[in-house]
């Protein structure tokens, strides 16, 4: 296939927004796979913020991280998205240039700890206060699972009355699959 899947879609977006020494957000760590590749993209003098509401998130994106030898530019909160504007310390509102949500559950851990519409509208909303112009958030929305349909339904609702003055949010999704695959929705602060 010649069009881009999800995955690197997400991606392509983020590299298109940070650059090295930059200031970024892993809403959901998860098993740290995407906080590493923010590492990685905001090199030795940038800085990657981390939440998660699940120890085990926080232990297993640790470990990564310092497996790359990554520790160092990262700070990881175990504490759920919805504070992140009171965690990030001050001095770096207003530098976030990009942030990622992987919504939906850790793989291979509890499936009723997943993330909620509510807090992650409360999160999505705090960023756009403290990010840079022209900062992207991207939401990867996994829909297939038991509380997917529900968390999918209430953020394009709320994406989608997004003021087009203050930001430009678009979808990209394969929409002949079977399975629910999960899909992108962006938010550029303008
Ligand atoms: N990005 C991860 C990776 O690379 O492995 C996968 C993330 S996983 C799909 C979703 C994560 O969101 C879970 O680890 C879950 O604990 C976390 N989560 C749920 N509610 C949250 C909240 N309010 N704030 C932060 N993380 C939350």
């Amino acid at each position: 296939m010649k069009m881009e899947r999800i995955l690197p879609y997400a991606k392509s977006l983020l590299k298109k927004a940070i650059q090295t020494g930059d200031v970024v957000v892993d809403a959901t760590l998860g098993n740290g796979h995407d906080t590493l590749f923010l590492a990685d993209l905001v090199g030795e003098t940038g800085k990657v913020f981390g939440f998660d509401v699940q120890e085990e998130a926080i232990h297993a994106s640790n470990e990564r991280l310092s497996a790359h030898a990554m520790l160092e530019r990262v700070t990881l909160f175990h504490e759920g998205h919805e504070h992140l504007s009171e965690k990030i310390p001050t001095n770096y509102h207003g530098k976030i240039t990009g942030a990622i949500f992987n919504l939906g559950y850790l793989p291979g851990s509890d499936k009723s700890i997943v993330t909620q519409p509510e807090t992650t509208i409360v999160a999505i909303e705090q960023l756009m206060k403290i990010m840079a112009p022209q900062g992207i958030i991207v939401l990867v929305i996994y829909h297939g699972h038991e509380k997917g349909a529900v968390e999918r339904d209430s953020l394009i609702q709320y994406c989608q009355e997004i003021d087009q003055k203050t930001a430009h949010v678009l979808q990209y999704q394969f929409i002949n699959q079977l399975n629910n695959p999960p899909f992108v929705v962006a938010i550029e602060k303008r």
